[in-house]
């Protein structure tokens, strides 16, 4: 068992790689891969897995620019892309780190080719199309077409990428992907007719990389299945095989047998229908371990289930062991994702039963649980 106070996320950075590696295999020849790392890679630590992937992945994306500073004062010095929105405060100092930064108005970009001027640098900016989402980008059309127009031609100013984002590319029916597709295509087409080419020209997320590898364009940026998880169920998950990166464990700290009738936890939801064996887990609400789990969730003991007795609280969550084969005792190890013998718990498996999805479950997995590098 590894040295960890209570409760710890292991993270399995060969998984990561070899994800990342299945996914390059899938995509056409030349296709960059951008490994989307924000909200701390999802959950895993981008620090570690930006060193692990380096040479495979040929950039990094995050949301934010303090993310990008973060990478860059680790030494991650592969290209870096903030896929969100950016302080003016921060224009010169990301310059200067030759971090790209995503351009969706005009004034944003006079304002970085000023910033690029005056500290005498090149701004390297992806301008962001709207293509369905509609949250961040230019509207396509003429005006947007001139504007980037403009964008290319100021000062100090490399427009090193084009870039869009499916809103449903992870689901069956395809046809709104292909419409977003084809409104990103005409508008490559028509900055191509006023003679700009822009290098890196890129749409897909990973729902694309596995289902529409046609859409690929000059790189593709893949988030939840660098992790070893599949966007959604509906894509096909037998094309590239992924090996989850994330497991969950935490330390038993208590063991008892209450009485029939007596409650357990806060509103005493759980009411003993049996004298029943109790372990209380050192994991809670604060660790980012769902509230909603409550009566609804397991966790796996000596290779066994025992489900979730009453609400979990902030720090800790009690179990159900009546049942084990195997007595339970404090200091013992419960898996609350990952396998444990041949049982084995996902994260869809808890973000189902607590009414969320993969993504959020990683996201929310707390500063407070150790990440431990395997
Ligand atoms: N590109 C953008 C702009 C995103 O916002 C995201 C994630 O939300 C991704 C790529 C990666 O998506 P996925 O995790 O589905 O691969």
């Amino acid at each position: 068992m590894e040295n960890y106070s209570r409760a710890a996320a292991f993270i399995d950075l060969d998984a990561i790689y070899d994800n990342l590696k299945a996914l390059k295999d899938n995509t056409k020849a030349g296709t960059k891969l951008c490994a989307v790392i924000k909200t701390d890679g999802y959950g895993h630590g981008a620090v570690p897995i930006a060193k692990r992937i380096r040479g495979l992945a040929d950039f990094f994306a995050v949301a934010t620019v303090e993310e990008a500073f973060n990478l860059r004062r680790h030494q991650v010095e592969e290209p870096i892309l903030v896929l969100g929105h950016t302080q003016e405060e921060a224009f010169t100092r990301a310059i200067k780190e030759e971090i790209r930064l995503n351009v969706y108005d005009y004034e944003t970009a006079e304002r970085l080719s000023q910033a690029a001027v005056a500290c005498k640098q090149t701004a390297y900016i992806h301008i962001k199309v709207e293509t369905g989402m509609n949250r961040l980008g230019f509207q396509p059309g003429e005006q947007s077409l001139s504007e980037v127009e403009k964008i290319v031609n100021l000062p100090g100013i490399f427009v090193e990428g084009l870039f869009s984002h499916y809103s449903r590319a992870d689901e069956t029916d395809k046809q709104s992907a292909e419409k977003q597709h084809k409104i990103f295509s005409r508008f490559e087409e028509e900055l191509s007719k006023r003679g700009i080419e822009i290098p890196v020209k890129h749409t897909g997320n990973s729902a694309v990389i596995i289902d529409l590898p046609q859409y690929d364009g000059d790189m593709v940026r893949a988030g939840i299945a660098l992790y070893g998880m599949y966007p959604s169920d509906e894509v096909d998950m037998g094309r590239i095989p992924l090996r989850p990166a994330l497991s969950l464990k935490a330390k038993v700290i208590y063991v008892k047998t209450i009485r029939k009738g007596e409650a357990v936890g806060y509103g005493g939801t759980f009411v003993a229908e049996r004298d029943t064996r109790l372990a209380t887990i050192a994991i809670g609400y604060g660790d980012g371990y769902p509230r909603n789990l409550s009566n609804k969730g397991d966790v796996l003991l000596h290779g066994q289930r025992a489900p979730i007795a009453g609400r979990v609280c902030m720090d800790q969550l009690m179990v159900d062991v009546t049942d084990l084969k195997e007595p339970v005792k404090v200091g013992d190890e419960a898996v609350l994702v990952g396998f444990d013998g041949k049982e084995h718990i996902s994260v869809e498996e808890l973000a189902a039963l607590a009414g969320t999805f993969n993504y959020e479950f990683v996201c929310d997995l707390g500063k407070r649980i150790p990440r431990i590098y395997l």
